[in-house]
């Protein structure tokens, strides 16, 4: 069995391995359909599943009562019939070719709500599997905006919506986070980046919210618990870093893992964390519901598209020519704010420990640098999968 790197991902569990963007297929052969089939999963989710020859490269839309997929040049396939589990959401499938796009219109008992981009799986093929575009979703209402029943005018409607970044400034407070030799205090710094990188992404369309707007502690679950409630695309952690050797200087970018990449990484995760202890309550309630939240399979599609969005984050921030620590562009640890159904990554944007850096990320030059960096890295990530 020929196992692809996304497959391999999959074996590993939440990734240990830095994974760098599968490249996009810039010239696709016309794909076509090879399965259609729903299932239900544990809380009460249906499942749909697409599968095709190829990659699909696909939209969704929500017409009253239905699910709509949108398969870019894809042929119809009339010999498929679809497999239509009794308890699923799903009534029955059809397929309707427009253009050079097939629509796989599920009709619904009930309408649904908006599928959430982690719990959209991609399959490479594997064993008697063709690609397979994996949907869960479960009864609710969808956003009127989101309600159309022309295909154009879903288009416009889904170009015009604005993906939601949560930001969290680390620290706050009764925790400092680090103090630079110049009393330089994390929790400050970070503030300054969070009120700006807002701004900034604002102005370029999308939706933010800060986790904290003011000198206020927060628990890490309390964070994470803001990224889920807001329903964000995207969460960011913004830190800044300290380390025995003043000497050691420059950005580094963490995604979620169970096992942390290296001795360093676990050290920073296990200070990061160490925020919590301050508080009163610990995280295990919240880990624990989110554990049993996530099917495996959203757990391998947030690890993901953490490390596509980490990745390009780094290269954005080199482009910036920021000053990167010495190392991997992305690592990897079990940062406790990292845990959740969102996408996202914990950043380090320099070192309060080098007395140079200290002094740079205290200017708005510097600070609004690090800004337009993330800013571009939020703009390059692709949100739909
Ligand atoms: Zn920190």
């Amino acid at each position: 069995m020929k196992i692809s790197r996304r497959g391999l991902l999959k074996f590993t569990g939440f990734s240990i391995v830095a994974m760098t963007a599968l490249p996009r297929m810039a010239f696709a052969a016309r794909n076509s359909l090879r399965g259609l089939r729903t299932g239900v999963q544990p809380g009460n989710k249906s499942r749909l599943v697409i599968e095709t020859a190829n990659r699909p490269s696909y939209s969704l839309s929500y017409p009253e009562n239905q699910l709509v997929v949108t398969l870019s040049n894809t042929g119809a396939n009339n010999s498929i019939q679809p497999k239509l589990a009794a308890d699923a959401l799903v009534k029955s499938v059809v397929q309707t070719q427009v253009g050079d796009k097939l629509q796989i219109i599920a009709n619904l008992k009930k309408p649904i709500a908006e599928i959430q981009k982690s719990s959209i799986l991609l399959l490479e093929p594997n064993g008697d599997n063709d690609y397979r575009l994996v949907l869960d979703f479960v009864a609710g209402t969808t956003p009127k905006s989101y309600t159309t029943t022309s295909a154009t005018q879903t288009t416009a409607i889904t170009a015009a919506r604005k993906y939601i970044i949560v930001i969290d400034a680390g620290h706050g407070g009764k925790d400092p986070g680090c103090i630079g030799r110049g009393g330089t205090r994390e929790k400050d710094i970070v503030l300054s980046v969070a009120r700006k990188l807002k701004n900034k992404l604002d102005s370029n369309g999308f939706k933010t919210y800060l986790t904290r707007d003011s000198d206020k502690y927060l628990r890490l679950a309390e964070r994470a618990n803001i990224a889920e409630k807001r329903k964000a695309d995207l969460f960011i952690s913004l830190h800044a870093n300290a380390n025995p050797s003043r000497k050691m200087k420059g950005f580094s970018i963490y995604t979620l893992s169970e096992k942390a990449s290296d001795e360093e990484a676990r050290k920073l995760a296990e200070a990061e964390n160490a925020a919590d202890k301050i508080g009163v309550e610990g995280f295990t309630e919240f880990e624990e519901n989110i554990r049993i939240a996530l099917s495996s399979l959203q757990q391998h599609a947030v690890a993901e598209m953490s490390e596509e969005y980490a990745n390009g984050c780094a290269k954005s921030f080199k482009r910036a020519s920021i000053e990167q620590q010495p190392g991997p562009d992305v690592r990897h640890a079990p940062f406790a704010v990292l845990r959740s159904t969102v996408p996202g990554a914990l950043l380090e944007i320099g070192h309060l420990s080098n007395t140079a850096e200290e002094k740079l990320l205290k200017t708005d030059k510097h600070q609004n640098k690090i800004v337009d960096a993330i800013v571009r890295s939020v703009k390059n990530y692709n949100f739909e999968v």
